[in-house]
């Protein structure tokens, strides 16, 4: 690149371009994920759709390498990349609610407790995830399952329009009306497509939910597990309940004769008032041991969805596997005894988010996302504060996805997968979506410039 390329592109920035010598590039480059170290060229910190088409249209004609960052929540750091160009949209955050028509219209830096912040007061919510710091932009290109996907499906399911500027610079919108063929593939297809410069979404009436974790000691985690496993599919959809193995960490606000403790852990919402959400539950719970724990209660939707963001502050240490699962044998369930029994730190955990209900009366072909036959998202994640046990953790979530992948069908959730799997895992993913998808990336994007991401190869 020749000298002084980079200054024509910061003079065309109405946003910020930070170099190696400057004083916040350090700051800047950081990601959620501390186990990922990358040394961009320049960060571009775009303000407009004009800073991402100026930005696009110089990492092109410089043939630098390009990322997307939105929230930056990416467990490889997709949002980064060594000697290339990371095109930050952080800075484009804005959300804007038309309750007549229940639509919510969002930059892609918002985070999702920025969107729910803003419907809040309108009684609204979008589906998205389950910790509030994590950006709507990754998360919903990806797919995004959360408290609210059982009634309302995943956060693509919601996604009506999106605009993108596009590998040539070129400004687009797809809905279902305009190149639908595009919103097909934004629809679980991930940041291949264009740098997408904004959502609509579809909202839906949610405001104060019945909510909360309920904990066990991990020694009665077998008949939870079995019981959640049979009473899920049967449970009103309203009610959106994970399970999962963890720790009690060594922290306010929990009990200190907990602290330490190996738990099993049911986290619900029901979107409703609290007589009608113990009805839901009672099948499960009157079945049940007492719990150590239970903090299920009535609080805003808001409070639910930002309620783990201080334990999973920026900067840990993270390594996580995921799969899809479509049935939880007995013998799954010994196996993730045994794998979370050997859990090396206080945060690492294994989630399993529903996958039912709404997700399932979309069709396979759809949307780019596939998965509509399984039940549960399940992921495995190591964590911890510690760089100096980046390899523990890491090691653990391994061993754990393989001793457990036998039992599932094949691909994952593309948000929870690392850049060490594979190109045959994420057409394991996408399955019989691939080609089409590869069809459009031809079409969108040939030199495959969007490449930094769980890749589709533009077809032949
Ligand atoms: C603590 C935590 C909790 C999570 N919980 C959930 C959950 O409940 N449900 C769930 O579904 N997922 C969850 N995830 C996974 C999450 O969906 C992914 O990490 C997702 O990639 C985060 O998006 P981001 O914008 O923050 O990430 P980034 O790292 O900024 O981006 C991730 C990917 O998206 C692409 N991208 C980002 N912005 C754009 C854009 N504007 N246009 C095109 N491509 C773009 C990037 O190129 C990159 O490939 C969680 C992650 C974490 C760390």
């Amino acid at each position: 690149m020749a000298n002084g390329a980079l200054e024509t592109l910061k003079v065309s920035l109405r946003g910020t371009l930070i170099g190696r010598d400057d004083a916040d590039y350090d700051e800047a480059r950081k990601l959620y994920n501390g186990m990922i170290d990358k040394r961009p060229l320049a960060i571009a910190r775009c303000d407009d759709v004009a800073d991402v088409i100026a930005a696009v249209n110089f990492g092109r004609d410089q043939k630098l390498p390009i990322a997307i960052r939105g929230g930056g929540h990416s467990g490889p750091g997709l949002g980064s990349v060594d000697d290339g160009l990371v095109i930050d949209v952080s800075p484009m955050k804005g959300v804007r609610i038309d309750a007549s028509n229940r639509t919510v219209r969002v930059g892609p830096g918002c985070t999702s407790g920025d969107v729910d912040h803003a419907s809040h007061p309108f009684g609204l919510a979008v589906p998205f995830g389950i910790v509030s710091t994590t950006g709507v932009a990754g998360l919903t290109l990806g797919g995004g399952s959360g408290h609210l996907t059982r009634k309302f499906g995943l956060t693509i399911d919601n996604l009506l329009e999106a605009d993108v500027v596009l590998a040539d610079g070129s400004f687009v919108t797809a809905s279902d009306t305009v190149n639908a063929d595009l919103l097909w593939a934004l629809r679980g297809g991930g940041g291949n497509f264009g740098v997408v410069t904004s959502f609509l979404f579809r909202a839906h009436p949610v405001s104060m939910v019945f909510a909360g974790p309920i904990a066990w000691e991990q020694s009665k985690a077998r008949t939870i597990m079995r019981a959640y496993r049979d009473f899920l599919p049967k449970a009103p959809e309203e009610l959106g309940a994970f399970v999962g193995l963890k720790t009690t960490p060594a922290a306010d606000p929990f009990p200190k004769e907990f602290w330490g403790v190996r738990i099993c852990m049911l986290v619900s919402c029901y979107n409703g008032p609290e007589k009608d959400g113990k009805k839901a539950l009672a099948p499960l719970l009157d079945a049940l041991p007492a719990p150590a724990l239970n903090w299920m209660d009535m609080m805003p939707y808001p409070a639910l969805q930002s309620m783990f963001d201080g334990l999973y502050l920026k900067g840990m240490q993270w390594y996580w596997r995921g799969d899809f699962v479509k049935e939880l044998s007995d013998r799954a369930i010994e196996v993730h005894l045994e794998q979370a029994a050997r859990a090396p730190s206080e945060l690492s955990l294994m989630h399993l988010y529903p996958i039912d209900g709404a997700v399932h009366r979309i069709g396979k072909e759809e949307t780019a996302w596939t998965a509509r036959d399984a039940t549960w998202s399940m992921v495995i994640a190591g964590i911890d504060p510690n760089p100096q046990k980046a390899g523990l953790v890491t090691r653990w979530a391994k061993a754990y996805w393989e001793a457990l992948h036998p039992f599932n069908p094949g691909g994952g959730y593309v948000n929870f997968m690392m850049d060490d799997e594979g190109d045959a895992r994420v057409k394991a993913t996408y399955g019989d979506n691939y080609d089409r998808l590869a069809a459009l990336k031809k079409k969108y994007d040939q030199a495959n410039l969007f490449r930094v991401n769980q890749n589709i190869r533009p077809a032949a």
